[in-house]
C-alpha cells in the first residue's frame, strides 16, 4: 500500500493507500460519516461506512474534532458530485495529533478575528487556492524572465539612501549611520543592467503607507526587471508578455484553485490576448473628462482608484497610461524629446478595479539632467554618485519596471483586498502575527 497525496487520488483509483490528512468539518448518521479532508494538497472527502469497519473507528470517527491530524487508510473512488472529484472510503483512522476547539469553526467570524488567526486561516480553502496561485506565478516569473536571459540579481534591502524621498522609509540603525529598509532595487537593477544586460530582482520591499486601502501592503514584494540597449515600447512588449504569461500558466497550472475561488477562466483568459491597449495620459484625462463621471480631474494630478478603475474598464483589458506629468514621477524617469512636462514611463492598470499592477520607465542617460532632479527633489546629491556614476561610464538607453506580487494575485484570483495575497500581512494597524 503506498501512502500518497491526496492531489495524485486520480492515479489511484479503486486501490488501498495510507495519506496523512486534517480534518477540516464533519457530519455523521447513525451509519456513515463524511469527513471532509485536507493535506495541502488539495480537499476532498473521507466516507466511513459504519458495517464496513470496526466499531471502535466508526466511534472514532464520529468523535473527530476539526483539525484533528491523523492517518486514514481506504479506497480512492470517483466522486463526480464534489468540485475535486474524487473521494476516499476509509478503512482505518490513526490519529496523529489531536486538536481541541479550534477556533476558526465553519461559522462566519470577522475579519479582524481571523487575521488574529491569520497562522490557521492558512488552512482555509480559499487562502489554500490563493497560495498556490502565489506560488504558480512565482514559479512562472522566474521561468519567463529565465527564457527570456534575464539574470536575477538580487538588490540589497538595507540601504543608506532614499530613492524617492523620505516620507514612506523605515528608518533603522547601521552601526553609527542611518539605514532604511529598501522600497525599491531599481537603482540597484540599473547598475546590475550596466553590468549584465537584462537583470531582475525579485524580494521584499517596505514602505511606510500611511493610507489604509485595499491596494497597499506595508510590507510587499516586487519583481524588477532592467535592461539595457532597450527603449521604452520594447519594455512595454516585455511587459504585456510577462502579464500574459503569468496569466496563461495560471490558467494551465491552477484550474482546481480557480474553481475553488470561483474565478471566471474566460475573463482571465481574455487577458491573454495581446497587445494591450495603450493610451497618453492626456488621452486618459480626456476620457475621464468625457464620462461625465469625474468633474473635478485636472491635467496635472496623479489617479486615484476611481480613475484607474474607470480606465482599465473603459478598455475592458489591462491599459497602459503612458508618459506622466514629470512633476508626479521619480527624478530617474527619461524627459520626453519634445515636451519638458510629461517623461517616459507607463503604469499597466489593470480592469475589474484592481487598479495600477506595474510603474516602469525608460531612464534618464544625462549625468547633468540627473544631478539637476536629484536637487530639485531634495535628496542628497553625495547618495547618488554611484548613480550617477552609470551615467558617466558607457552609459545606454535603458528601461526598466516594477511589478507589485501581491497586486498581481489580488487580481489574478479575484480577491477584495491585498491582505489576502500574502501570507502574513503587514498592514497599517497589523505585525501579528
Ligand atoms: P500607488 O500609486 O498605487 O501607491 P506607486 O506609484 O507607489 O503605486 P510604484 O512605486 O510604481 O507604485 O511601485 C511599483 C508597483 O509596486 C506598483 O505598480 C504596485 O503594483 C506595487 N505597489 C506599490 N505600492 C504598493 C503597496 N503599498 N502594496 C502593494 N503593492 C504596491
Ligand atoms: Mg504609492
Amino acid at each position: 500500500m503506498e501512502t500518497i497525496s491526496i492531489i495524485d487520488s486520480k492515479d489511484y483509483v479503486d486501490q488501498k493507500v495510507k495519506i496523512g490528512v486534517w480534518l477540516t468539518n464533519k457530519r455523521s448518521s447513525g451509519k456513515i460519516a463524511f469527513l471532509q479532508l485536507r493535506d495541502g494538497t488539495a480537499y476532498f472527502q473521507g466516507v466511513v461506512v459504519k458495517s464496513n469497519v470496526s466499531e471502535e473507528t466508526f466511534k472514532l470517527a464520529k468523535e473527530l474534532k476539526q483539525e484533528t491530524s491523523m492517518y486514514v487508510v481506504g479506497t480512492i473512488h470517483e466522486d463526480t458530485r464534489s468540485h475535486f472529484g474524487y473521494e476516499i472510503e476509509i478503512e482505518d483512522i490513526e490519529v496523529v495529533g489531536k486538536s481541541e476547539n479550534y477556533p476558526i469553526t465553519p461559522k462566519e467570524h470577522g475579519t479582524d478575528f481571523l487575521m488574529d488567526h491569520r497562522h490557521l486561516w492558512l488552512r482555509s480553502k480559499r487562502q489554500f487556492a490563493v497560495m498556490k496561485i502565489r506560488n504558480e506565478v512565482i514559479r512562472a516569473t522566474y521561468e519567463f524572465f529565465n527564457k527570456e536571459g534575464f539574470i536575477k540579481l538580487d538588490a540589497p534591502i538595507l540601504t543608506g539612501s532614499a530613492p524617492e524621498g523620505t516620507t514612506e522609509l523605515f528608518h533603522t540603525e547601521y552601526f553609527d549611520k542611518d539605514a532604511y529598509l529598501s522600497q525599491s532595487g531599481q537603482l540597484y537593477e540599473e547598475a546590475g543592467a550596466m553590468a549584465y544586460g537584462k537583470v531582475f530582482s525579485f524580494g521584499p520591499t517596505f514602505r511606510a503607507e500611511k493610507s489604509k486601502t485595499r491596494r497597499h501592503l506595508i510590507e510587499f514584494w516586487m519583481i524588477e526587471p532592467e535592461m539595457a540597449f532597450m527603449h521604452q515600447e520594447e519594455s512595454l512588449e516585455i511587459q504585456e508578455r510577462y502579464i500574459a504569461y503569468l496569466v496563461q500558466n495560471v490558467l494551465d497550472h491552477c484550474d482546481y484553485e480557480l474553481g475553488i475561488l470561483g474565478r471566471d477562466r474566460d475573463v482571465l483568459k481574455r487577458y491573454t490576448e495581446l497587445p494591450y491597449p495603450r493610451i497618453s495620459y492626456d488621452e486618459a484625462i480626456d476620457l475621464l473628462k468625457e464620462s461625465g463621471e469625474f468633474p473635478d480631474v485636472k491635467w496635472g494630478e496623479d489617479f486615484g482608484s476611481p480613475e484607474e478603475t474607470y480606465l482599465a474598464e473603459h478598455f475592458n483589458k489591462p491599459v497602459f497610461v503612458m508618459n506622466y506629468p514629470k512633476a508626479i514621477k521619480p527624478f530617474y524617469m527619461k524627459p520626453h524629446p519634445t515636451r519638458d512636462d510629461v517623461v517616459i514611463c507607463a503604469d499597466l492598470l489593470a480592469p475589474e478595479g484592481y487598479g495600477e499592477i506595474i510603474g516602469g520607465s525608460e531612464r534618464s542617460t544625462d549625468p547633468e539632467y540627473l544631478e539637476e532632479q536629484i536637487v530639485k527633489a531634495g535628496l542628497n546629491k553625495d547618495d547618488y554618485e554611484w548613480y550617477l556614476d552609470l551615467r558617466r561610464y558607457g552609459s545606454v538607453p535603458h528601461s526598466g519596471f516594477g511589478l507589485g506580487l501581491e497586486r498581481c494575485i489580488t487580481w489574478l484570483t479575484g480577491e477584495d483586498h491585498i491582505r489576502e495575497a500574502i501570507p502574513f500581512p503587514r498592514l497599517l494597524n497589523r505585525i501579528y502575527p
